[in-house]
């Protein structure tokens, strides 16, 4: 059973250029783990920048809440 794929959506502070993945929950929790924030890298200008989950990917954000029963 193919498992259910998530869009993750940011954008860089510096330069602006966005960044799209579509993952699924395993491998979210792999690379970000079940944190509020995520860590972004810019594969244009390098930058390093964190940001909500809850903006990067709403769908995400809502199940991790779900899990942890707090709305
Ligand atoms: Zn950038």
């Amino acid at each position: 059973m193919a498992s259910k794929r998530y869009r993750i959506a940011t954008s860089c502070p510096q330069c602006g250029c966005s960044a799209v993945s579509n993952l699924s929950a395993e491998e979210i929790q792999e690379r970000y783990g079940d944190v509020p924030n995520i860590e972004m890298e810019c594969h244009a200008c390098m930058r390093k920048y964190s940001t909500p989950m809850k903006d990067a990917c709403p769908e995400w954000d809502a199940e991790c809440r779900l899990r942890r029963g707090d709305g």
